[in-house]
């Protein structure tokens, strides 16, 4: 087999799935974010391992995600959508059960008119100036929205992950003042929110990143690994270069092995001459440009010869590897390709 192997721990993200419930109070429930086919980890096995866990509230991005959560959840659990209300959704969210959040004056008119006793929620704007209703448009359809029983409130942090950004505190004071008093659950930490304490929490989490084991919940236990395949190990004499562009140049003999992966598979070409992949522990640097199937390593220090090389490993997380990129460990997780083989650990289910 030449695709790189992704294994992913299942009883690690339960498990970091049921820490992060424990930071909050046993009155705040704890909600699981599984947009982007679970953060690139499969959708269904990853919201199967939560509910198994005790996560009864789930979220997506868009409609069309939360097909096959409900495929896999079965009736029951409450799928929530970011994104809405949108053209076109209406018998999704019906036939679905799915709960969009509703973001905009537009949608809370697309959505009563179409689906008039149809669950919903809310999104408020505290300030990320992304998705939600400002405060002036929330005080004037506020009393309306409130009549048809909202099943949520939330609001969105934008720095969450800074504990002393002053916008986290503006962003908390902005959605009491515009929440205080409401009879209706409310939401505004994901997994940044969740460390920054109970003010936070309110009545529901809905963590994302540290149930995959990302910062900036730095106590996550790592849930991915991924080896690739060493194709071809070859000599390199002093002076000769690897790769498109010649971009490394080898300053004495060199072994290089060659493994079957490269941007294509969401191994992105900014850690060309940078990051490293690891061998029973071993560093062994990337040398030359990534390729769209193939990435080079410097594996001359190995005493053997090694038949597959590790790039997500315990020695190296989605973050440290994120690090080597110049991006986060989210976009790591999420670009992961449809070409490894996936296996699944644990996870009971
Ligand atoms: C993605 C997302 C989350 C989860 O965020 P993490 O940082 O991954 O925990 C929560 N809420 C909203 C609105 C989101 O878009």
């Amino acid at each position: 087999m030449a695709t790189g192997i992704l294994t992913i721990d299942l009883d690690a993200l339960a498990e970091n799935w049921r820490a992060l419930d424990a930071i909050s109070a046993a009155t705040t429930e704890t909600g699981a974010v599984v947009k982007a086919s679970g953060y690139g980890l499969g959708a269904s096995r990853v919201a199967l391992t939560l509910a198994k866990a005790g996560a009864r509230r789930f979220f997506v991005a868009v409609a069309e995600e939360g097909a096959e959560i409900r495929q896999a959840l079965g009736r029951g659990p409450e799928i929530y959508v970011f994104g809405g209300h949108m053209p076109g959704d209406t018998d999704m969210i019906h036939d679905l059960d799915l709960i969009p959040l509703l973001n905009s004056v537009d949608q809370l008119t697309r959505h009563f008119e179409a689906l008039p006793s149809g669950a919903f929620g809310i999104q408020l704007d505290t300030g990320m100036n992304r998705l939600g209703l400002e405060p002036s448009e929330w005080q004037a359809v506020g009393a309306l929205a409130l009549a048809q029983k909202p099943r949520l409130i939330l609001s969105h942090l934008a720095s969450a992950d800074t504990p002393d950004d002053p916008l986290n505190a503006a962003q908390l004071k902005a959605f009491r003042d515009m929440t205080d008093g409401v009879q209706v659950p409310r939401s505004l930490a994901a997994t940044g929110g969740t460390l920054l304490g109970a003010d936070y929490h309110f009545d529901l989490t809905r963590p994302g990143i540290g149930i995959y084991g990302g910062l900036p919940f730095a106590d996550a236990r790592p849930v991915v690994r991924l080896a690739l395949p060493v194709i071809q190990i070859r000599d390199v004499a002093e002076g000769e270069t690897v790769g498109y562009g010649g971009s490394w140049t080898a300053q004495a003999p060199s072994r290089i092995a060659t493994v079957s992966a490269g941007y294509a598979d969401g191994l992105i070409r900014a850690i060309s001459n940078k990051g490293q992949l690891y061998a029973d522990g071993t560093p062994c640097p990337v040398v030359g440009r990534v390729s769209m199937d193939l990435i080079t390593v410097d594996v001359t220090e190995l005493p053997d010869a090694p038949k597959t090389l590790n790039i997500l490993c315990p020695e190296q997380t989605i973050d440290a590897l994120a690090g080597h990129a110049g991006t986060i460990g989210y976009e790591i997780l999420t670009a992961l390709g449809p070409r490894y083989s996936r296996l699944y650990t644990g996870g009971a289910v």
